[in-house]
């Protein structure tokens, strides 16, 4: 038996995510199958069918998966799921929208964002907001998992699997696309930057966010924001890290006005230089960081742009 994974893409480009869910994949079993759907797939197939490790790549190239609804996606896997012991998603909206589906038609529990396999039927996953590291046994007949894709390195590139066609079963038709929002931006994704900027309440305003901008320029880093940075509606929606928003794993972590609650610790904990910048000593975010600026943002942030330009 072998493994599938569910490829992640949009606008013909392979997710980063699918390839560190191949790594993953690659730890549970030798034998990685990655199922590629779309209305015109070919380019990600053959994308994903570059990636080392992969065995086989299986196309279903259709309307009905053009915006890779749920329900067709799920009916898709399951008509080819007999052929599998395992089948695993990046931890996305994506995935965490078609895997749940899988797993109610099979009747499995599923295991969601695994940090670590630790054997074929043993894993790692963070509860408790990544507090807590709980190790859980899965001995589902078909295991149906979805990856914490920061914790695991991207497959490299370099092979060419073989790529064979699926046939589209039936689809059902209870739900339609209707239209979808894309924020449209020339810098890296937020997700997997090697560099993110992250600004909290302490940046006060939208306009403030400015100066963040302009340090992120000269960085090329993602910005990202605190959920209380959003609520009160400086950024939008998607920039947010943590619990309840993104989980980033960059080289280097910058966070501007962030006190540095749990919740915002869960989605960044994993970056690899955390730098803080506080005007707030005893705060958790400078206790932590592995470098940390006393100093208040207005004055820090235009001084590093400032150097930075001067590299
Ligand atoms: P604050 O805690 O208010 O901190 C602002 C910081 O800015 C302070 O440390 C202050 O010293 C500093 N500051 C102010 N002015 C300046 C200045 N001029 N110069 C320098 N420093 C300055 N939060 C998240 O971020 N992400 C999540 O996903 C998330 N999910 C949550 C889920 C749940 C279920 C709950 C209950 C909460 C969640 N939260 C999340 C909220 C979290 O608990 C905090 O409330 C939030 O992270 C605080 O954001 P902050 O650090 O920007 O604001």
């Amino acid at each position: 038996m072998a493994v599938l994974v569910v490829a992640d893409h949009s606008g013909g480009t392979l997710a980063d995510g699918t390839a560190r869910t191949i790594t993953a994949a690659l730890e549970l079993d030798a034998t990685v199958d990655v199922l590629v759907a779309g209305e015109h797939a070919q380019s990600v197939a053959e994308q994903a069918a570059a990636l080392n490790g992969v065995n086989r790549v299986r196309i279903c190239e259709d309307a009905a998966y053009a915006h890779q609804l749920a329900e067709p996606m799920a009916t898709l896997i399951l008509s080819i799921i007999d052929e599998y012991s395992a089948v695993m998603a990046p931890g996305s909206t994506q995935g965490r929208d078609v895997l749940p589906r899988v797993a109610a038609v099979l009747d499995v529990a599923q295991l969601s964002e695994i940090t670590r396999v630790i054997d074929k039927n043993t894993f790692e996953r963070p509860i408790y907001a990544g507090n807590v590291m709980a190790t859980v046994a899965c001995d589902e007949s078909t295991q149906v998992i979805t990856v914490r894709t920061t914790a695991f390195e991207p497959a490299a590139s370099g092979q060419s699997a073989l790529i064979e066609a699926v046939p589209a079963p039936e689809t059902p038709v209870a739900a339609r696309f209707v239209e979808e929002s894309v924020v449209r931006s020339e810098r890296p994704e937020l997700g997997s930057a090697k560099v993110v900027i992250s600004g909290g309440r302490g940046v006060g305003s939208a306009e403030g966010f400015k100066l963040l901008e302009k340090v992120a320029d000269e960085l090329n880093a993602a910005i990202g924001a605190s959920r209380a940075a959003v609520d009160a509606g400086y950024v939008p929606n998607d920039y947010q890290v943590g619990q309840t928003g993104k989980a980033v794993a960059p080289d280097l972590y910058i966070a501007v006005g962030i006190s540095g609650a749990i919740q915002h610790w869960a989605g960044m904990k994993d970056s690899k230089v955390v730098v803080a910048i506080n005007r707030d000593e005893d705060c958790p975010m400078i206790q932590t960081a592995d470098y940390a600026l006393v100093a208040d943002l207005f004055d820090a942030l235009p001084e590093l742009e400032e150097g930075l330009a001067q590299l």
